[in-house]
């Protein structure tokens, strides 16, 4: 898969993805991530990327030109790619850059290319889009605004898709660029060792994960569950799919009433929490007993 990161500060991105899965990802082939510095698309002297608003008002905004210049270069770039050795000038020696007759106006639909825009008034980024965008085959092109933002002709002119990574505001779109990248990355298939680690993961199913122990067996008087050293796997999976399903009631009222609601809670699955209940309510009352006892 191909990303492309437009962003005036490539600093911010580079250390993090020359580490760790994003970098193993990129070794195996399976990405390519691309940090295009905006400036670098700039022509004129001082290499300006921002100006002040129209109609007035506090800081700056992103200029449309270097970043419809550095798509239109990511584009024929792609388009480059895509044609047949032969047109691209493969073995002919007059012309080695025949790409710059497959460049295109960046008005019409588009088929190579993705651009997901970063804002705060964007779509809140989750699993189930990072799953989707794992799956394309286009080009993903991630835009990070700064200062006020970017001119909206940005978002209309590229068709850009704008994300959220939560209702906040951040001083620019490098980090949510990050977390789209390292999110979607680890879902293509063969960058995780384990192929079934992504579906076993919080949020597939919209469950949280049920919680992890490893050794020592017992760590300051606090001790693994016993369940997990049975070698009994029927019993095991049943503890997981227990404490999953109490994690999303407990943490996540939201999620667990949507599974509600969508009937992908079965019978089993309220025993399962009825027990956990019934397993606190006595733990509870035995806590309050021992205060009690503390009491007299
Ligand atoms: N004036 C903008 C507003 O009120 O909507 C906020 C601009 S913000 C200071 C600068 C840039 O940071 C944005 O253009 C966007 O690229 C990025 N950004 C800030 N918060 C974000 C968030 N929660 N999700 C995604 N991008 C964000």
């Amino acid at each position: 898969m191909r990303f492309d990161v437009l962003t005036l500060f490539p600093e911010m991105i580079t250390p993090v993805i020359q580490v760790s899965i994003l970098k193993r990802a990129q070794e195996k082939g399976l990405a390519t991530i691309r940090v295009h510095p905006l400036r670098d698309y700039t022509t004129d002297k001082h290499r300006v990327t921002d100006d002040s608003p129209y109609g007035g008002g506090a800081g700056m905004v992103l200029k449309p030109e270097p970043i419809f210049a550095a798509i239109d270069a990511i584009r024929a770039e792609s388009e480059c790619r895509a044609l047949p050795a032969r047109a691209r000038g493969v073995g002919a020696s007059e012309d080695p850059s025949p790409c710059v007759t497959a460049r295109a106006p960046t008005d019409r639909k588009d088929d190579v290319l993705r651009v997901l825009l970063a804002s705060p008034q964007g779509r809140v980024f989750d699993q189930k889009w990072a799953e989707e965008m794992s799956q394309e085959r286009r080009r993903l092109v991630l835009v990070c605004g700064r200062y006020e933002g970017v001119d909206e002709r940005v978002k209309v002119g590229l068709d850009a898709e704008e994300f959220s990574i939560g209702d906040y505001v951040l001083t620019g779109g490098e980090l949510p660029a990050l977390v789209v990248l390292d999110s979607v990355v680890r879902l293509i298939p063969g960058v995780l060792g384990d192929p079934d680690s992504p579906c076993q993961e919080s949020f597939n199913d919209d469950l949280l994960e049920h919680p992890h122990y490893t050794r020592p067996f017992i760590f300051r008087g606090m001790a693994v569950p016993e369940i997990l050293l049975s070698g009994d796997h029927g019993q095991i999976a049943r503890w997981r799919r227990q404490q999953a399903l109490w994690s999303t009631f407990r943490k996540r009222p939201d999620l667990f009433q949507k599974l509600m609601r969508m009937e992908r809670i079965t019978r089993g699955d309220e025993e399962l929490l009825d027990e956990v209940n019934i397993q606190n309510d006595k733990n509870e009352l035995g806590e309050r007993g021992k205060l009690h006892e503390s009491d007299d």
